[in-house]
């Protein structure tokens, strides 16, 4: 099982952001961390037979949390839960707001893997993008990260970025191969309702939709060749392509996220976090007010329970299965559902194997790489 906790808190929003997330005041922070430490002890007894197998901070921004915030938080978690002694444990980390002593903190409490948030290198393009460093902030930190001896570091990039050429992108990337980091997550750009990016570009989007020619916003034809330049440059440099948007050296694949797309059960802790166990889907409140209301009132922040059919735990195996590049394999599926794979996905999988999108070998059924390339199609065939 798995352990995820959620750190709502950010300096700023950035502009494109739909994530639960803000800059609220430290009073807020001190309040939220005294609740999200009341929630670990709720559960507490109710996990007291698991032994977790990763952990990972996210938020948000965990780095940006005071120091002695984290410390409680952490130092209660390894109070409440049984963490595996070779757990991954990650934390999540944005350039410029970290220190060598919250690094120092952090590892002492078993961090032992950063995900930092880098998106580009280029100062234009971050500015675009309403972050709050730029690159030689970016720099500052990962080299406080290798010093205090982070050994296995993951570089978030964005592909879709407006005004992002491919030569901006390559740069970006020459730049994040230079620091050879373990790992590296290559995500496009998502414009949700709600953010100012959407309120900014709603007429390039409407276009983007029609297939008309876009001004600011990349086509989708243009996005797309982003996307394989990418892949292409970081598989030149030995990075191999595990999942659709993530890349690493061999051996430094992110366990944790691997298991959400192997159904591997986890608990997710604080606001909005999400959990899945018992063939359940729960999801926390996103209200952080209302959060710590029902905390402190002695109830779980639980705003929605679904419990999972059977059915849609099969279509769930296959497409979170098939994002990764080794796919999923027959026998897990039996051993899973005690059924045949092909009894009841055969006539989708022949069709998708005719068509060039998915292949069988040695047990295993995955996306070709034309099938990754339109991998959102090709996932949808399960639902
Ligand atoms: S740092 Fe991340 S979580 Fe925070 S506002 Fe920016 S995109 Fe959102």
């Amino acid at each position: 099982m798995e352990l995820y906790i959620h750190i709502p808190f950010c300096m700023k929003k950035c502009e494109y952001c739909d994530f639960v997330s803000g800059a609220y005041d430290p009073g807020i922070r001190s309040d939220y961390s005294r609740a999200l430490i009341r929630e670990m002890e709720m559960y507490a007894p109710v996990f007291s037979d698991i032994k977790f197998s990763t952990v990972y901070i996210g938020g948000g921004t965990p780095s940006w949390l005071e120091p002695e915030l984290m410390d409680r938080i952490l130092s209660s978690m390894h109070r409440c839960f049984s963490i595996e002694p070779e757990a991954e444990f990650t934390m999540e980390c944005n350039p410029g707001t970290v220190t060598s002593d919250f690094l120092q903190m952090i590892k002492g409490h078993g961090v032992d893997r950063l995900s930092i948030g880098l998106q580009s290198a280029d100062d234009k393009e971050l500015k675009t993008l309403g972050r709050i460093h730029d690159f030689d902030r970016f720099l500052h930190t990962y080299e406080m990260a290798r010093n205090a001896g982070f050994y296995d570091i993951n570089i978030d990039i964005m592909t879709g970025i407006p005004g992002q050429s491919k030569e901006s992108l390559s740069r970006t990337l020459a730049n994040v191969l230079r620091l050879k980091p373990e790992h590296i997550s290559c995500y496009a750009l998502m414009i949700e309702e709600g953010t100012p990016f959407y309120e900014k570009y709603r007429d390039d989007l409407i276009r983007q939709q029609n297939g008309q020619p876009t001004i600011y916003l990349p086509s989708d034809e243009y996005e797309y060749e982003l996307y394989c330049l990418a892949r292409q440059i970081l598989s030149d440099s030995g990075y191999a392509q595990y999942e659709i948007s993530n890349f690493a050296k061999e051996g430094y694949e992110c366990l944790h996220n691997i298991g959400y797309w192997r159904r591997v059960p986890y608990l997710g802790l604080g606001l909005s976090a999400a959990s899945f166990y018992d063939e359940h889907r729960y999801t926390n409140i996103s209200d952080i007010y209302k959060y710590m209301e029902l905390i402190i009132s002695g109830r779980a922040p639980v705003e929605s329970d679904l419990p999972i059919s059977r059915q849609e735990a099969m279509a769930e195996f296959m497409y979170l299965g098939l994002r990764l590049t080794s796919g999923v394999a027959r026998a897990d599926f039996y051993n899973a559902f005690d059924m045949d794979i092909e009894a009841k996905y055969g006539k989708i999988i022949r069709e998708l194997t005719e068509k060039g999108l998915l292949v069988s070998s040695e047990g295993r059924i995955f996306l070709t790489p034309r099938g990754r390339d339109i991998s959102n199609q090709v996932l949808c065939e399960f639902l």
